[in-house]
């Protein structure tokens, strides 16, 4: 059974039940038994559609002492160690009971008992373990029964962990007067889903009902782990907190969940063969599994995989040309459609005609003397031409134009040439695999290109005005409205997007600024970055379209929102941000505006990192305020260092990031609330920190805290928190500890002092005034019980231990150090 919850959200979860037993749908007899005999009674009753209804009832109000029995058949448990029962029945008032009310009552037990098979039928009632009182409840129908209005309710327990196999049920009645119309019993499991393009099996939910089971997803056909998938089964029977993604393996393109593609070309024919070209002629793949759009053909040299030639055809035949004579040349072809590219064929070997020798066939020689003069004069005219002035196609300058005629194209350089052929056709070179090397993950600035024109394109898509259909403003940008809209591509399905537009009458500056941010945009590619489909540069509004996220910014979308998710679903959304950051961080990137306003929810509530610029971003965010050293930034965000001295680097990121999550559990509050920057800055130069927000888990507290360490080389790496807030996802339970309310100080600021010092009474109590409380379990698990223990421990002690993070063990190192010189001062009785 389906059920969508439902949610004011744009959120919604499949839910799946598998029931386990359903008196309603069982045609026969149910096989349970009632003990006295004389107590519960099965009545024959048939629905509307005359089908049997299984009712079991009992009334023996007016006589004492009842204690009558009905014990289910054996249910097998399916594997589930939770399951739910659903009792639908109806109860009567003891005061409409005319001389009842005595011994009359108005509630029944319900009870179970774990058995591997049907022999725990025989077993004694007192060892049946009991779930629960059941009472009518108020949420009921009424059902009319003839001259009797009676209730009919609807109750649902669960039991678990369940260890065995199946299970019995017993319902036990002392004296009441109950119809029992109805038990369904089931369990709940999340429901195989394909997410990210990793495919989620049926999951059935975990024991415990506060319970997150973490899933690995598998890639789909034709996919590979980008970052291994995961999700969170909850015990609800809900897909949470999704982690990682496949990507479609190169040649194939994500649609519907899938990657699909065509078949391989399988017949290739050789025309005509010169010395210097080789005719190919090829039919369409058996399967095309779409409309094929071109051909793409891979050769080279036999020998020679490592320089290869790439020529896109959408004909099936086609001249590769300027090859050596009398050598062999592999070749292979593959099909793209809408889907994507299928596999190469196999590899079909063909040979050029060989060169004669000059010395055995005179009669070339005038054909040679002929070519050369040709040649010669040929190559005059090109350098003539040249030396003019005229340009490229690229329109680069001479020295390049003279290179081009040095290295021809088909030497097997390494790099990129696009010598175009025929209008249907285009050629690439590669040398050692591509054209532009994989794997290269730095960012580039935009700056450093002397044209900005020339990053756009280099990093931009260019689309086409009318392939976007604009539907809504939805936002005001720096430069122009922000719509939402429909992007469609040749090939391509239909995509919601959004779209910034570039207002008229902008000055040069600032479309180069504005275009700066697609230059950045287009450079990233994770899930947790916002996906920039392209640019419109060549018509007018010049756009840059991206991915549509239905929430909108984070921090309003919180506020809208405020106390209605759960600390997984936040912790979730943290985990995104941090996985995002992490990206930009390894590519080099300093975002230096972090903050839940610059960050974009989309309905999966997958939190994406947004509103990357040059120079600008901090010119056009109205939090961003003047400094005394000039330029503007965004006080209550910003590393006191890169507040002080510009020193704006991922670990200023990370400072953001712990403001970020401070906005995130307090759902959108204003860090620092009313105070003022001056003060603000001065409060965190003292050593003060935002207090934890209300109902906040101790262990996110504590990541925030060690986010806003002073001495930026203390700060965790982006790729530590995400690995901290996974291990919170893994073990819910780990969030259960809150920060106790006494200690949050609502209004004011915390003192985060450095390295304490002073007489401690335990090894508790001197952790938690160095703010590594968090570290005192394992202290305590591992022997270090007393100050006498722990003046003993080392650098190698701490890293076995798992304080992992070298702002922690200095922290700490350092501290004992402190004690140990007071000691010999005589200060601290260690
Ligand atoms: P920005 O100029 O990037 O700050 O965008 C201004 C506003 O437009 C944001 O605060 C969002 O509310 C909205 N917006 C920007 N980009 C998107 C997007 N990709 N999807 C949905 N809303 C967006």
């Amino acid at each position: 059974m389906f059920v969508i919850r439902p949610s004011s959200l744009t959120v919604f979860f499949l839910l799946f039940s598998v029931n386990l037993l359903d008196s309603r749908t069982v045609m026969g007899d149910l096989g349970w038994i009632a003990y006295p005999k004389n107590g519960w009674e099965e009545i024959g009753e048939v629905d509307e559609n005359y089908a049997p209804i299984h009712t079991y009832q009992v009334c023996k109000v007016m006589e004492q002492n009842q204690n009558n029995w009905l014990l289910t058949s054996w249910i097998s448990n399916e594997g589930a160690s939770r399951i739910f029962i659903e009792l639908k029945f109806t109860l009567r008032d003891c005061n409409s009971l005319p001389g009842g009310l005595g011994t009359c009552k108005e509630t029944f037990n319900m009870y179970y008992f774990e058995s591997d098979d049907e022999d725990g039928r025989n077993i004694k009632e007192n060892q049946y373990i009991k779930i629960d009182t059941i009472a009518a409840d108020e949420s009921f129908t009424e059902l009319d029964l003839g001259d009797r209005v009676m209730k009919l309710n609807t109750e649902v327990r669960d039991v678990g962990p369940l260890t065995k196999k199946g299970f019995y049920l017993a319902f036990q009645d002392v004296g009441a007067c109950i119809a029992l119309v109805s038990v369904r019993v089931y369990y709940k499991k999340c429901p195989s889903v394909i997410r990210n393009l990793a495919r989620f099996p049926d999951t059935i939910t975990g024991a415990d009902s506060s319970q997150l089971l973490e899933v690995s997803g598998v890639c789909v056909n034709h996919s590979v782990t980008d970052e291994a998938p995961k999700m969170h089964c909850s015990a609800e029977g809900e897909w949470l907190v999704p982690i990682g993604k496949c990507l479609c393996k190169a040649g194939y393109e994500e649609k519907n969940n899938t990657c699909q593609a065509p078949s391989p070309v399988s017949s290739v024919k050789k025309g005509k063969i010169t010395k210097n070209s080789i005719s190919l002629s090829w039919q369409e793949p058996d399967r095309p599994n779409g409309i094929i759009l071109e051909y793409e053909i891979k050769y080279f040299e036999k020998d020679q995989e490592m320089s290869y030639t790439i020529i896109k055809s959408k004909e099936t035949t086609i001249t590769a040309d300027g090859l050596k004579p009398g050598s062999a040349y592999v070749f292979q072809i593959r099909a793209r459609t809408a889907a994507g590219y299928g596999g190469f064929s196999r590899r079909f070997e063909f040979e050029t005609s060989p060169v004669l020798a000059a010395s055995s066939d005179q009669s070339q020689i005038p054909i040679i003397v002929v070519s050369v003069t040709v040649g010669v004069i040929l190559l005059a005219v090109v350098i003539g031409f040249l030396l003019s002035g005229s340009c490229c196609d690229h329109g680069c300058g001479w020295a390049s134009s003279l290179r081009a005629v040095a290295y021809p194209s088909l030497t097997w350089r390494c790099g990129y040439s696009k010598a175009k052929q025929d209008p249907e056709e285009e050629k690439m070179h590669f040398h050692n695999g591509h054209i532009k090397l994989p794997g290269v993950r730095t960012y580039i600035d935009p700056h450093t290109y002397e044209d900005p024109n020339q990053a756009v394109h280099e990093f931009a898509k260019e689309i086409e005005a009318s392939c976007i259909t604009i539907e809504r403003v939805i936002g005001a940008g720096e430069f122009g409205e922000v719509c939402s809209g429909r992007l469609k591509l040749q090939g391509k399905r239909e995509l919601p997007v959004a779209i910034k537009t570039l207002k008229v009458g902008y000055t040069e500056k600032q479309r180069r600024d504005f275009l700066g941010e697609a230059s950045i945009m287009g450079q990233f590619d994770h899930p947790n970055i916002i996906h920039l489909e392209g640019v419109v540069t060549k018509s007018k509004p010049v756009m840059i379209v991206t991915e549509y996220m239905e929430n909108g910014s984070l921090d309003t979308f919180l506020k809208k929102n405020d106390g209605q998710f759960t600390v997984i679903q936040l912790v979730g959304m943290l985990r995104g941000i941090a996985s995002g950051m992490k990206y930009l961080s390894d590519m080099g990137y300093v975002h230096r505006d972090l903050a839940a306003r610059n960050i974009l929810i989309n309905s999966n509530l997958v939190c994406k990192v947004s509103d990357f610029g040059l120079s600008r971003v901090l010119e056009d965010d109205p939090e961003a305020a003047y400094t005394t050293r000039g330029g503007k930034i965004p006080i209550r965000w910003t590393a006191p260092e890169a507040i002080a001295f510009r020193k704006f680097t991922s670990a200023s990121d990370v400072w953001s990031y712990g403001i970020v999550m401070w906005e995130v559990m307090s759902y959108g509050e204003r860090p620092y609330w009313e105070m003022t920057n001056q003060d603000v800055i001065k409060a965190v130069e003292e050593g003060y920190r935002l207090p934890s927000p209300m109902d906040c888990p101790a262990a996110l507290y504590q990541l925030m805290l060690d986010c806003w360490q002073k001495d930026r080389n203390s700060r965790p790496k982006f790729d530590e928190i995400v690995s901290m807030l996974d291990k919170l996802i893994r073990n819910p339970s780990s969030l259960k500890t809150l920060v106790n309310a006494s200690s949050r100080v609502s209004n004011l600021l915390v003192e985060h002092s450095p390295v304490g010092s002073g007489a401690y009474r335990s090894v508790g109590e001197w952790l938690e005034a160095i703010k590594m409380g968090r570290y005192t379990e394992i202290f305590m698990e591992n022997g270090y019980s007393s100050m006498d223990a722990v003046a003993q421990v080392t650098l190698e002690d701490l890293r076995r231990l798992g304080v992992t993070l070298v702002g922690h063990q200095k922290k700490i190192m350092n501290s004992l150090q402190e004690m140990k010189v007071q000691l010999v001062n005589g200060m601290v009785p260690l």
